[in-house]
């Protein structure tokens, strides 16, 4: 193993030079730096990542645990995805503040706004410890003592590797368990909303827009990292200062043009390209069709909600976007997988690969086709009621979630605690309960629980089900509606005024009736039903499939020696680059590069919630004030790329040759969508918001120069 784990090394970067061109997201303490620079990049691998020196990593950010931010200047302003700021926004928003619909704007730093909650971490040093993890280890280790023996490994590594309580370090698997890298991190808390235009700029475009070119969406906002009077991560204080970082990112002002060199360096989240096709079959014709139909319903609901009031509008905002956000990826992906015949390049590579297998003396890679296959399809119905469990719980309606908030408070009740540990679990409660109660309407919520529940019972295997959902079928005749009147006139859970009356000031014993209630009983059977009948079966098929997964990516290393292998991505540090290219994405159809002001104008539809445009922007365009941020005359807005980029990436910077900021990623075609699975050099492409949009947003419509005035700009 330690032969394979060095060998993989030298695999990786040795066999750099064959690269399909942007397919790929590269570790950068791994990056196939000639090919690189063959393809245009100035810098060298020590100027992307330096443990040593101040490198582009030093301003790479990732943001909230699941965006990408930069820092662009040296007061620690960073700059992300008006979507990814978006929940902060929405917490600070109210309907006599409302920054998701006017923007926002800090005119100095006494004027930027504490966001609770958020943090900003950086990557201190990432190190390859495969050997100590994978040490005596071999193909006839027992899975589960395998399993022991890496988390045992991995947890000593990580807790000799942090240097104090800003830092937290985690050994992370690649290559499906082929490699394993420390990746040490260090985490601010204090960090504030600088800047946010308004949705009409921001989300323009909305849903409609959302995974589409051609695009014209100034999805940015702007927050800033402070620190102690020593520079050090510190929780908020009034007094902290703006942090000093290493390395901050000069921002061209020289224009994109197409061929450019680019490369985005972030934290893409998730990418599964070994899946086989079993898996694939499982995705495209199973799941996403269930969630996607789940979602329009849902959405259906929410949206003409949010179409009807203000309040609502602001209650839902970022719950809405969670949900239409994947709901629109899954379409794109299906399509393009389609289109693609995805299906069956699987099914080809996996013959080409059982011959290959046929004739190797290794029995392990003889078995793994079929063990695959046959664990697949033995998983599928927990795999979709797991999948399922997770669309109703996180993205259904919120009083199945929120009904296990209450427990830590039951459990003291009744374990008989201290008072003042009822107290505190109280507290907690109540703070749950707001937190809750805030984010709903019970109206709409009501509706919700009805389209969704109707499709989770006929979407899932009967014995599978939790037992209060069965008792739909059994004991009120299947009718979801009427059963969900019921639940939300009778629920207390559903009931603010009674809900919070009770737990804050209601007796111990009287809190505990809650258990009696239908909706608390109803999440409860949610919960125990995963854990006991669920998750214990899909765990344990899981941790299987990922050893045969480990076999079967190791083999095919072997088997296909000239072939380019990347590893999944798995929300840590990558850097994947391309340039700047349009592509045709259907037959008799082109994609250009660069979108221009031009077309935000041909969409603007005054009053509409989505292609409503601010005033000021509009004179802006007819003065043609675009200050110094034109190209021949008119504003660029976005641009198309060929770097390979997923949910993660939103925020990440797209960097020119020179190490210049020249964009911000934040979305990919809808035909690219694929590419979590697939990846089509000739269709798939990242979008990004060209800077200087950004910049022209910033100064010329929000009058917020003195932000510009801290950043490096690079004329020539
Ligand atoms: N817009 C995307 C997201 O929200 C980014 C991507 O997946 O390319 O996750």
């Amino acid at each position: 193993m330690k032969r394979i784990a060095s060998w993989l090394t030298v695999f990786l970067v040795g066999f750099s030079l064959i690269v399909r061109a942007h397919e790929g997201m590269w570790i950068p303490i791994l990056l196939d730096i000639d090919n690189m620079q063959r393809h245009g990049l100035k810098l060298s691998a020590e100027d992307i990542f330096s443990v040593n020196q101040a490198s582009l990593k030093d301003a790479i950010v990732h943001f909230g645990g699941g965006c990408t931010a930069e820092v662009i200047s040296e007061k620690g302003l960073i700059l992300t995805n008006h979507h990814c700021g978006y929940g902060a926004v929405q917490r600070l928003s109210s309907v006599e503040n409302d920054y998701l619909k006017d923007g926002f704007w800090a005119m100095d730093h006494s004027g930027e706004l504490p966001c609770a909650g958020l943090t900003a971490s950086f990557v201190d040093r990432i190190e390859d410890v495969t050997d100590e993890v994978l040490e005596g280890i071999t193909d006839e280790t027992d899975i589960a003592e395998r399993n022991l023996m890496i988390a045992m490994r991995s947890a000593q590594i990580a807790a000799r590797s942090t240097d104090g309580p800003a830092y937290s370090a985690e050994v992370k698997s690649f290559f499906h368990g082929n490699q394993y890298i420390l990746i040490v991190k260090k985490t601010f808390n204090d960090v504030r909303l600088v800047g946010t235009p308004p949705s009409s700029i921001g989300k323009f475009g909305g849903d409609t827009d959302n995974w589409v070119w051609p695009r014209h969406t100034g999805d940015f906002a702007m927050f800033r990292i402070y620190a102690n009077a020593d520079n050090q991560p510190a929780d908020y204080a009034a007094d902290n200062k703006p942090y000093a970082p290493a390395h901050s990112l000069p921002v061209s002002m020289k224009g994109v043009k197409e061929g450019d060199f680019t490369m985005v360096y972030g934290f893409p989240g998730l990418t599964e390209q070994y899946m086989m096709s079993t898996g694939v079959e499982y995705v495209t014709e199973v799941v996403n069709p269930i969630r996607i139909d789940m979602r329009e319903n849902s959405l259906r609901v929410i949206d003409a909600a949010m179409a009807s009031s203000d309040a609502l509008r602001i209650q839902y905002a970022a719950r809405q976007s969670r949900i239409s956000n994947a709901w629109k990826k899954w379409i794109g992906q299906n399509m393009g997988l389609e289109r693609f015949n995805a299906l069956e390049k699987k099914r080809n590579f996996e013959r080409s690969f059982s011959e290959k297998a046929a004739s190797s003396q290794n029995e392990y890679y003889k078995a793994v086709m079929s063990v695959l296959h046959e664990l697949h399809t033995e998983m599928r119905p927990y795999q979709l009621a797991r999948d399922l469990f997770i669309e109703v719980v996180f993205y259904g309606p919120q009083i199945i979630d929120f009904s296990r908030k209450l427990d830590g408070l039951f459990a003291t009740i009744e374990e008989g605690a201290e008072p003042d540990v009822i107290e505190s679990e109280r507290e907690k409660a109540v703070r749950a309960a707001k937190r809750y109660f805030k984010d709903s309407d019970q109206r709409v919520e009501r509706d919700v629980f009805e389209v969704i529940i109707q499709r989770y019972l006929a979407a899932i295997d009967p014995g599978l089900q939790p037992e209060k959902v069965k008792e739909i079928r059994t004991r009120h005749g299947g009718n979801v509606s009427a059963y969900a009147d019921r639940l939300y006139a009778k629920s207390i859970l559903a009931n603010e005024e009674a809900l919070m009356k009770l737990l804050e000031l209601g007796s111990p014993k009287k809190i505990l009736k809650i258990k009696n209630d239908e909706a608390y009983l109803l999440g409860q059977s949610f919960f125990v039903g995963f854990n006991e009948q669920i998750r214990p079966q899909y765990d344990a098929m899981r941790a299987v499939l990922e050893e045969a997964m480990r076999i079967y990516v190791k083999a095919q290393m072997e088997f296909f020696p000239d072939r380019t292998f990347w590893s999944d991505a798995n929300s840590t540090l990558r850097v994947t680059y391309g340039k700047v290219e349009g592509c045709i994405p259907q037959d008799g159809m082109a994609y250009l590069p660069h979108t221009t002001i031009e077309g935000v104008m041909h969409k603007y539809k005054p009053g509409d919630v989505e292609f409503d445009l601010p005033e000021r922007l509009i004179r802006l365009y007819e003065e043609k004030d675009f200050g110094p941020y034109a190209t021949d005359g008119t504003l660029n807005v976005a641009f198309l790329a060929s770097n390979h980029t997923t949910g993660g990436n939103s925020g990440s910077p797209v960097i020119n040759a020179n190490g210049e900021l020249i964009g911000l990623n934040f979305d990919r075609s809808w035909e690219s969508t694929m590419s979590d699975i697939m990846f089509n050099p000739d269709i798939c492409r990242n979008i990004s918001v060209d800077v200087r949009y950004i910049l022209f947003v910033v100064d010329k419509f929000a009058g917020a120069s003195w932000l510009i005035d801290e950043m490096k700009l690079v004329h020539n």
